[in-house]
């Protein structure tokens, strides 16, 4: 990698020397689901602590259990909280590893020169600080604060966010968005007028029929979810599985249809032909809630499951089978929306498809299918108003994206590369919990970014790699370290959970609030935190709600009960959508408006050449990405990930079973690590698959450097979203190659031809 002024620092090689770990063996782990009364010692000097869950976004609340001398012993689940039920995932009781990684950053850190080399030295907080407060004002000064943007992911982020739209700039975003979930968030608002959000609102412990469309539940291990699932197969529904992949939720299916991959949205549509033709809509629902049937009647009236099955190679009587079924067990019939869906470019399209065809189901508001979920919304302290910005990062994409409604992490950082089409770029990111060089795709692009900023600052409890970039890095607590903001996410019943320290802070780490609250009072806007601790703000906000923070400190979670009886659309109950229309729309006039098409198309896409497979990623029960490829208790279940190859294509290339292999990309980018092959009729013979998030090239994360291969790296090629700027990232291709490609072997030497001779080259433009 090219060096530049902003050399790639290994970070953990500094702040060692007086901060050595004490030894904490980690006690109580128990991989699976735990119920709170499962293993609690009987030791009436253990003492629990309410917090909420930081490792995925589905925020479960629980326990941490101490015993007398602080030490943690395990994290449960709270049996009143909605999210969890009781009972935390395998990856929520490993939590404890994050906070015993003895690979966390310690430390604030300050990158130096000296004698032309880059470095990091340790700071105290006070020096860090003031260092932030003076580049970001001094780059306010020279540009405009508005070139300041904020990248974030999990709860601290809204503190920082609240300072930074204090300063003057409201570009902040989440790669969650553009990277993730935009593309349905968009398509739904479209159809619904309102998005999903989190948790999203299936109500699946009630459905008859859930439909997944390349969702990986089992696999995801969104914890509510899953459970729900298991008690509605218990129940006896059915569930449908439309994946290339042999997942966990296709083993437990009674439909596994394995599609040709990027061909969902041909599958869409002839189920939906399907159901108008045989007229198992919901007539009544249709009538009653929808606008623009008549065109989509005529949209699909030629999509024909014969017409898919040379698309998508399912089988017309399979497509015929799967749509009446899910028209039978109608409305408590899911078409799940799933999470990651940025794929193909089109992604807003093909959600799009999924909403229309719940809305022919006539499962949306229904029981089985999406209920109506509430939130609690919180008061907040008094405050100056924040100051009004001229531009935001729509600015910088003059009339694109205009359907977008967040903020692009991929777009901010696209407008940091100077353009003659910008007066602007942006100067100075500040990055929070967000390893931006995995979870945007294009490293190259990205790198390029940050190499034309004038100040970065990262914030994170681990040295991923971004912090190797940054000119400051500070060092968060855990979250089993620290309060944060309520919980107040929306669920069948507005509720409210509390996260608390169970534990003092390791090292020199501190919460972001307490980050967030010192930089403000630095940058004179200690107004826009009328608080001297959070504990202050949080007894503040609950009392508002007839709560207090003793109160939370010993139940964790608080359900509200809902207002009314609105947790289902009733049958017959006039009902108004937040839509043009006042209607559920299967013609989406919001998109009409913006040139986009109202009904959904299929459009094909490229095919890998020869010798190629499509890249497929995706997630395992026990890792939420690199967030925790190395928490040691953890990487004890799974500590790299393996290829998945067809046995045909193994045979094709001589591939064994555990044998080593590199992967080259459509562009000539070669992965840094090579990766185990796993050869499995679980995948198609069109596609490899993996785990995201191993292959880690930072050395000092010791237990996931160079483990496994790590895919983002092979995506080059970014199919971004017309509609609302989704990066795409299944359109890219790899191929095989057995031999070191570090060793002296010059160009294809290294690279096995296949049996058909195939050097497995591809032409771009094709990809
Ligand atoms: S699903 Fe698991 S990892 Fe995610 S918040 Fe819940 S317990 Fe934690």
């Amino acid at each position: 990698m090219k060096t530049t002024r902003r050399d790639f620092i290994k970070i953990s090689s500094m702040g060692v020397g007086g901060l050595a770990l004490s030894a904490s063996p980690v006690l109580g782990w128990v991989p699976g689901f735990l119920k709170i009364d499962d293993v609690i010692p009987d030791d009436s000097k253990v003492k629990r602590t309410p917090t909420y869950c930081e490792i995925c976004f589905w925020k479960c609340a629980g326990w941490t259990y101490t015993d007398e001398k602080g030490k943690i012993l395990k994290i449960v689940g709270n049996d009143d909280d909605q999210h969890s039920n009781g009972r935390f995932c395998p990856r929520g009781t490993g939590g404890v590893g994050m906070y015993n990684d003895e690979d966390r950053l310690k430390t604030p850190l300050i990158r130096e020169e000296k004698d032309g080399k880059q470095y990091f030295r340790e700071a105290s907080w006070d020096e860090a600080l003031d260092l932030i407060s003076k580049r970001l004002t001094e780059i306010g000064e020279e540009y405009t604060r508005e070139c300041i943007a904020l990248f974030t992911h999990g709860s601290g982020g809204k503190f920082l966010g609240n300072v930074l739209k204090a300063f003057g700039s409201g570009s902040i975003s989440a790669p969650s968005y553009a990277q993730c979930k935009g593309p349905r968030e968009v398509a739904f608002i479209a159809t619904y007028g309102k998005g999903l959000s989190s948790p999203e609102p299936t109500d699946i412990r009630n459905t008859r029929c859930l439909v997944l469309i390349g969702s990986h539940i089992g696999e995801n291990m969104h914890n509510g979810q899953v459970q729900e699932m298991s008690e509605a197969i218990d129940n006896g529904a059915t569930i449908i599985t439309v994946d290339p992949r042999y997942s966990t939720a296709a083993s437990k299916s009674k439909y596994w249809l394995p599609i040709k991959p990027a061909t969902d949205i041909a599958l869409l549509l002839a189920w939906m032909n399907v159901i108008i033709k045989e007229e198992l809509y919901d007539k009544e629902y249709i009538e009653k809630y929808t606008f623009g049937f008549e065109q989509l009647k005529n949209h699909v009236k030629n999509k024909t499951p014969e017409w898919a099955y040379g698309i998508t190679t399912i089988k017309p009587d399979v497509i015929r089978k799967t749509a009446r079924e899910m028209a039978g067990a109608a409305p408590a019939a899911i078409v799940h929306p799933g999470r990651h869906t940025t794929w193909y470019g089109d992604d807003t399209q093909r959600l799009r498809a999924v909403a229309v065809l719940n809305a022919l189901l006539g499962s949306w508001g229904r029981k089985g299918g999406f209920y109506m979920s509430e939130k609690l919304h919180l008061k907040n302290m008094n405050t100056p108003e924040y100051p009004k910005m001229k531009h935001t990062w729509r600015d910088a994409h003059p009339g694109k994206y205009m359907l977008a409604d967040l903020a692009l992490a991929s777009g901010i950082c696209d407008a940091t590369i100077p353009s003659v089409d910008r007066e602007c770029s942006y100067k100075a990111w500040i990055v929070n919990g967000s390893n931006l060089l995995t979870t945007i795709p294009n490293r190259k692009n990205t790198i390029e970014a940050i190499n034309n900023l004038e100040f970065m600052v990262v914030i994170d409890t681990m040295p991923a790699e971004i912090t190797g970039y940054a000119d400051v890095v500070l060092p968060e607590c855990t979250y089993l370290e620290r309060y944060d903001m309520l919980r107040t996410s929306k669920h069948r019943k507005p509720s409210v959970a509390l996260r608390m320290p169970a534990v003092e802070p390791k090292y020199n780490s501190k919460p972001d609030w307490w980050i967030a609250k010192q930089l403000a009072e630095k940058l004179g806007l200690g107004d826009y935190v009328p608080y001297n601790d959070i504990t202050e703000l949080l007894d503040w906000q609950l009392k508002q709600i007839g709560s207090s923070l003793e109160e939370m400190q010993k139940i964790g979670v608080k359900n509200i009960d809902r207002e009314y009886n609105d947790l289902y659309i009733l049958q017959g109950e006039e009902h108004e959508f937040n839509t043009n229309t006042g209607k559920i729309e299967l013609y989406a006039t919001s998109f009409q408006q913006e040139g986009f098409d109202p009904l959904p198309n299929y459009t094909a896409h490229p095919e890998p050449l020869p010798g190629f497979y499509r890249l497929n990623y995706g997630r395992a029960p026990m890792h939420t990405f690199g967030r925790t490829t190395n928490n040691p208790n953890l990487t004890d279940l799974m500590d790299e990930n393996k290829l998945w190859v067809n046995p045909k294509v193994a045979k094709e290339w001589d591939l064994s079973n555990n044998q080593e292999v590199w992967l080259e990309n459509q562009d000539g980018v070669v992965s840094t690590f090579p990766i185990k092959v796993r050869i499995t009729e679980r995948i198609g013979k069109h596609s490899v698959y993996l785990v995201h998030g191993f292959g880690r090239f930072d050395k000092r994360l010791k237990r996931s450097y160079g483990k496994g291969l790590d895919d983002s790296e092979l995506i080059t090629n970014v199919m971004v979203d017309p509609i609302m700027g989704g990066t795409g990232m299944r359109g890219n291709f790899v191929t095989f190659i057995t031999e070191d490609p570090k060793l002296k072997l010059v160009g294809n030497k290294a690279r096995k031809r296949n049996k058909s001779g195939n050097s497995a080259k591809i032409n771009n433009k094709q990809a």
